[in-house]
């Protein structure tokens, strides 16, 4: 026998005849080859707890009911997960657990996407023999600055404990007390308030953790789940943008094994839909007229972006792509730049925070596509000036002219800079000192509401996708004063709030301004512009939409890392 056969093993689960790892557990191997089987305790990136008792299943010539979590595999072996003893002994088991747990579905934040609430119809008796007071503990614990906990959900399956210990490498939670009075708790002098916290709000099987930002916000079926990327560091975890009357309330990670795992920290979770939500937006294009910016229609602005730079020559006119941009819009960028301004000055502004990293998921570059701009030529080498020459040359006098699809240029422009400069043509989402200065604003959609890809620093090209609606604001308002939208109420005057947001994705943008300066873009959708992209860019070759999928697709020739769970 080679290793190969040595390490399989024939087994039997619900007359499912299987040839499996033998270093399995009967869970992993029922869960590869779809049979579900329920589990609190268990998770398949943490330590085998066996504590929750609920994956109970009957294996012949076995004496007892085993637990599926920690019984590996054997040849031969014979496994029931559905019948009768194993059903007995669940409801046994969930009885157990609902003795002392509050019946609050009703305003807990977990109702709808809760394991024991979702067991509780499955594998219940759907009433309760016990006529005793329940123990009551405290119900709003800040176990740190962004995990509330409930002590009384709370059913003890630790999964939250040793994703601390395990994961996050930080052991700051611990059970104390015993028997029904035993609670979680921090350990000794700690909070918990490690960069990835609020993984324990997902793992967490009940409500007894939920998250201090978005509690009570919203009931989960209210809510849409996109899927999206993080673009709060070059690493783009993947993540479900969570969004209720066109309004994001809540981040949580999508589980990628070759990106981030089930995983993803607490910055990406919280910091990345302020500017989406920003009361700083900009929700329609800007030109200068004298000292003030004042709001235009889209097709003024492009037509005076069009004859602004059509008036300088290409020699004083530079260009700055952006890392936060998607991979069509640096392409688009650059071959507008080289194509119609016919420029040879190009850069972007790296975000790069020296020392800001750890080796489990955050990454010093805080954007989420440097690597695509790279790419896609916006730093190459021949570019004639990079962005110290462009600095130099504003400096003198001899660039006079700025297209920047990067909305904030304060960590590296001073003010006086951009004031020397006779056009600075900008998209950004928000205003800011750069928009201040700008001759003429367009108000750019962000990574939530528009569709792309990015780049991820190892390579692997994922997809973005709106998760709130930005365009045809005009049409979707038509017939709507804002006196009659109060009438609708707090909830249709948010949504038609955020559809006033009139930005645009700067592929669009720019494919019109090509076409008022005399080339013929032809880019009905993003989609175009990347199938162009892949043909003219070697390292996306072969790349479409459809084989991106939902897991992102590696660049050719970029070297596979180990994955998340390896490391
Ligand atoms: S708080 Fe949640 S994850 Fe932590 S031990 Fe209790 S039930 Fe388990
Ligand atoms: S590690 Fe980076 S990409 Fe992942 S969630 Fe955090 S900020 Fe977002």
């Amino acid at each position: 026998m080679n290793s190969k056969t040595e390490s399989k093993v024939n087994i039997t689960i619900d007359s499912m005849q299987l040839n499996v790892d033998s270093k399995m557990t009967i869970i992993q191997a029922a869960r590869a080859n779809g049979i579900s089987v329920p589990h609190f305790c268990w998770h398949p990136e943490l330590s085998v707890a066996g504590n929750c008792r609920i994956c109970l299943v009957e294996v012949e010539k076995l004496p007892k009911l085993v637990i599926a979590c920690a019984t590996q595999v054997s040849e031969g072996m014979v496994v029931h997960t559905r019948s009768p003893k194993v059903i007995n002994g669940r409801e046994a088991v969930m009885e157990f657990l609902l003795i002392n747990h509050p019946l609050d579905c009703p305003i807990c934040d977990e109702a709808g996407e809760c394991k024991l609430q979702d067991y509780a119809y499955k594998h219940s008796v759907g009433f309760s023999r016990f006529d005793e007071d329940k123990v009551h503990k405290p119900k709003r614990h800040a176990l740190g600055p962004n995990v509330m906990l409930d002590m009384e959900r709370c059913i003890m399956c630790s999964r939250c404990v040793r994703f601390c210990e395990e994961i996050a490498g930080e052991p700051q939670l611990t059970f104390a007390n015993r028997g029904d009075h035993v609670i979680l708790t921090t350990a000794p002098g700690e909070e918990l308030d490690n960069p990835y916290a609020m993984n324990t709000i997902d793992i967490c099987p009940v409500g007894a953790l939920t998250s201090r930002d978005f509690r009570f916000k919203a009931r989960v079926w209210e809510m849409s789940a996109t899927e999206t990327i993080c673009p709060g560091c070059s690493r783009g975890c993947n993540m479900h943008s969570w969004a209720r009357n066109n309004e994001i309330l809540r981040n949580t990670p999508r589980q990628n094994p070759e990106v981030n795992s089930y995983w993803m920290c607490d910055h990406g979770r919280l910091s990345t839909f302020g500017e989406v939500n920003s009361p700083e937006r900009i929700v329609t294009p800007l030109i200068r007229k004298g000292e003030d910016l004042v709001e235009v229609g889209w097709d003024e602005a492009i037509a005076a972006a069009a004859s602004g730079l059509k008036s300088f020559r290409r020699s004083e006119i530079a260009a700055l792509g952006s890392p936060f941009a998607t991979n069509e819009e640096n392409y688009l960028f650059r071959k507008f730049v080289q194509e119609v301004l016919g420029a040879k000055s190009m850069d972007y502004i790296s975000r790069v925070r020296e020392g800001d990293e750890d080796d489990i998921l955050v990454r010093a570059d805080k954007t989420p596509n440097s690597r695509g701009a790279d790419e896609l030529g916006i730093r190459a080498e021949e570019n004639e000036r990079r962005l110290q020459g462009i600095m130099e040359g504003i400096r003198q006098g001899t660039i006079k002219v700025l297209y920047s699809l990067d909305g904030d240029l304060g960590s590296v422009f001073e003010t006086e800079l951009l004031d020397k400069l006779e056009l600075l043509v900008i998209h950004s989402p928000v205003r800011n000192g750069t928009t201040a200065a700008a001759d003429i604003v367009f108000p750019l959609a962000t990574y939530a509401e528009k569709n792309g890809t990015f780049t991820t620093f190892d390579g692997r090209v994922q997809r973005i996708r709106p998760s709130v609606a930005v365009l045809e604001a005009d049409r979707a308002l038509d017939g709507f004063s804002m006196s009659r939208l109060d009438k609708f109420g707090t909830q249709f005057d948010r949504w038609a709030k955020g559809q006033r947001r009139d930005a645009r994705p700067a592929w669009k943008v720019i494919t019109a301004l090509a076409n008022l300066m005399g080339k013929k873009y032809r880019y009905p959708t993003v989609e175009d512009v990347f199938n162009q992209m892949v043909q003219s860019t070697p390292s996306f070759k072969g790349m479409t939409y459809a084989k991106i999928g939902s897991k992102g697709l590696r660049l050719e020739g970029s070297v596979v890392p180990a994955t998340v769970e390896a490391r």
